[in-house]
């Protein structure tokens, strides 16, 4: 029976193995030592891990599994698996079927082929891959599953998901403190939650084969401005066509059936653009989860000859695509952290975690930054497009009011009731209307999480949900320092609040993010700073205060902070190499040609209009005009391909970067701009592949 027809609670997490599928196959007492490290985050012993290794096999095995395979995420960006079938011989010569705790709990991928940033030179090439607990095994493609984290030999992180647990300790333990300050005896975790909203476009699967930009970098290198674009603001919300429904719904339910909560889906603000929210979760499953849900995306998409890019700007001059990380973070004994709550105690509570996150982001905004920073997010951020550059926060009028009656000692003027101990208004409640209005904002409150809203569609949510645990963390970690010594609770925390509200809410911005005026007060006024590109922000991974922060929390060493800024640059500059090749591969291969063709008709048809004496014709200026432009085509092209061979001077990789920036990234513009106007005079009969009005609006 087709999924469609069933009812969703009957296959949702089909595929996984979860608490239920737990609950019936394991032993009373190996449930419960699971479920504690899940909730705890503490590690399993030997004995244990056997039994659930084969009652996992078990389990896969029924459901048609063959293979298992660790699947991790390397600082690739993409997810990584390698697949070992269950079978063994037996000593007879017979085949069994095995799977033990070791092989569950620990596997060995050769880590030489994945970037290391250095690291590989220093230390060792072997790498493991380790179990992790707290995210369900599943199946997929007749394998299963196991999430783990990925690390060299001798300890060294080599992905993206070993720092997000680590993190994920450290702000838990950090805000128990807090939270033992106001009283709570009850919490023993407080783990950060993430809903990650995705945006993609969907082009035509027989159009994107004919345009090799696509096919190798994802985005389109040439195109002109289409006639029309976004400007009817027609699309957002707006109804979805058939063909896009039918992926959406084999989308959802394929998600379903790995337990990931798809919920929203929407058409977005461009043509062929749309969005996918799902129900948040904890943070390192949602980072998984996400990673399925793009992994899925691009693979049901071509069922339905369609391709789904997730580049950040597959068109220039329409909107590109973003994701949101939604954060919050929430105790094992049911409380949102970031939600003001009911009583005086909650609201005070809720103001000392806003006020460090506040800290926070003004502190390691640098950080914000950067965990958005790729050449693909470069055409948004900075360039502009939503969100600006600069990350500041946005956290609503009334809440400000709050704070400022805090900070003056005066009363707010908001609707409250009741009084707090430290002598300011009770929060009116919040809801979503009051909150989220200000779209411009890289950082938005929304009633009871924060909004980061820079993420580049293509990018792991990983890098942004460690750098919000680990700096909210140590802003915490300085509050209870300071309010565990107090001699009056209340007075000190007042106190710290008004301090901390009056260094730090330079950062707070309430107003049009996109405006121009903006970014002066931002960078003039109040000193924040602006990274307008990847090759600004990264180096300042390696600034004094951010090492300290990590190596304080042992989150990430300062070798490895090395490793990762040079993976993310040396990424940086391939992209932009691969992409300056695509450019001269499409132009020399495939725009000359078109523009000759054409010139040739053009000369042809000038030629016999001059025979029968007609002067001056429209076809001698366009004969001209295709001429000369082809000219500095070909000047554009060749300047291109000087800067890539004064690039092989530099092997500095933040020079390179820079250079790559600066020189060739520049000259690609160049080439491109005189294409696209070629594009609008050239005969569409001649032009080489489809237009942006085919592949925005022939889906
Ligand atoms: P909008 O488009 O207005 O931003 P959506 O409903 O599309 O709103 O997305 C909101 C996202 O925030 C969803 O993924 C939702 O699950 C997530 N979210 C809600 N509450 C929390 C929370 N406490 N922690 C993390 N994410 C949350
Ligand atoms: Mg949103």
């Amino acid at each position: 029976m087709a999924e469609s027809s069933k009812n969703v609670s009957s296959y949702f997490a089909c595929n996984v193995f979860n608490q239920t599928v737990m609950r019936e196959r394991l032993p009373k007492d190996v449930f419960k030592a699971v479920m504690q490290t899940k909730k705890m985050g503490t590690s399993l012993g030997s004995n244990i891990a056997n039994v659930v290794a084969n009652a996992m096999k078990d389990w896969a095995v029924e459901k048609g599994a063959t293979h298992y395979t660790h699947w991790f995420h390397p600082m690739t960006g993409v997810t990584a698996e390698k697949h070992d079938s269950f079978l063994t011989h037996n000593s007879d010569g017979t085949i069994i079927l095995e799977f033990s705790g070791k092989e569950l709990i620990k596997g060995e991928p050769d880590a030489s082929s994945f970037p290391s940033g250095g690291l590989r030179a220093t230390f060792e090439a072997r790498g493991y891959t380790a179990w992790d607990p707290t995210s369900d095994a599943f199946i997929k493609d007749g394998t299963l599953y196991i999430p783990t984290a990925f690390c060299s030999y001798t300890g060294e992180i080599l992905d993206k998901k070993t720092p997000l647990l680590r993190s994920m300790d450290v702000v838990s333990e950090q805000a128990l403190r807090i939270l033992r300050l106001f009283g709570n005896t009850t919490a023993t975790r407080v783990l950060p939650t993430a809903g990650a909203e995705q945006e993609y476009f969907l082009v035509d699967k027989t159009l994107f084969d004919q345009r090799e930009d696509l096919l190798i970098t994802g985005r389109t290198l040439f195109g002109a401005k289409p006639p029309k674009g976004q400007e009817l603001e027609d699309h957002y919300f707006g109804n979805i066509k058939e063909r896009v429904s039918a992926y959406m719904h084999e989308l959802d339910e394929e998600l379903w059936k790995l337990g990931i909560p798809a919920k929203t889906k929407h058409n977005e603000v461009a043509p062929a653009q749309h969005e996918l929210a799902p129900v948040f979760e904890t943070a390192n499953i949602a980072a998984d989860h996400n990673q399925l849900t793009m992994e899925l995306m691009k693979k049901i998409a071509l069922k339905h000859d369609l391709v789904c890019l997730l580049h950040e700007k597959p068109f220039a001059g329409v909107n590109g695509s973003g994701k949101h990380n939604n954060w919050s973070l929430s105790s094992n004994d049911g409380q949102n952290l970031l939600d003001p709550g009911d009583t005086p105690t909650e609201n005070t509570q809720f103001l000392t975690f806003l006020c460090a996150f506040i800290k926070a982001v003004h502190k390691y905004s640098d950080l914000l930054r950067l965990s958005a920073a790729s050449a693909g997010n470069d055409h948004r951020l900075g360039a502009n497009e939503a969100p600006p550059a600069i990350v500041s926060m946005f956290i609503g009028d009334e809440l400000q009011a709050i704070l400022d009656a805090l900070e003056n000692d005066t009363k707010a003027e908001v609707n409250s009731k009741t009084k707090f101990k430290i002598g300011v208004d009770a929060l009116p409640s919040f809801n979503k209307d009051n909150t989220d209005r200000n779209r411009t904002s890289p950082m938005a409150f929304t009633g009871n999480k924060f909004e980061f809203r820079m993420l580049g569609s293509a990018d792991s949510i990983s890098c942004t949900n460690v750098m919000m645990n680990t700096m909210v963390a140590d802003v915490l970690c300085e509050f209870a320092d300071e309010l565990e010594g107090a001699e009056d609770f209340n007075t000190a925390l007042k106190e710290l609040l008004v301090r901390t509200y009056k260094e730090h809410k330079a950062v707070i911005f309430n107003g049009n993010g996109y405006s121009d005026e903006w970014v002066k007060e931002a960078t003039e006024t109040r000193g924040l700073p602006n990274y307008i590109s990847t090759v600004d922000c990264l180096p300042r991974y390696l600034d004094e205060k951010n090492v300290s922060m990590f190596e304080k929390f042992k989150v990430y060493s300062k070798v490895e902070i090395a490793s990762r800024t040079e993976i993310l640059l040396e990424n940086y500059t391939k992209v932009i190499n691969i992409e300056a090749l695509t450019m001269l591969d499409m132009a020399k291969k495939q725009i000359y040609p078109a523009v000759m063709e054409y010139t040739k008709e053009v000369c042809n048809t000038l030629a016999s209009i001059k025979a029968v004496g007609i002067e001056n014709a429209a076809q001698e200026k366009l004969a001209n005009k295709l001429s000369s432009s082809l000219g500095c085509l070909d000047s554009a092209v060749k300047e291109l391909e000087q800067s890539l061979i004064d690039a092989k001077d530099t092997d500095n990789v933040y020079e390179l970067s820079q250079f790559y920036r600066n020189e060739v990234f520049a000259k690609m513009q160049a080439l491109r701009a005189i294409a696209d106007e070629l594009e609008t005079i050239v005969s569409e009969k001649y032009w080489p592949f489809p237009v942006y009005s085919d592949l925005l609006f022939k889906v």
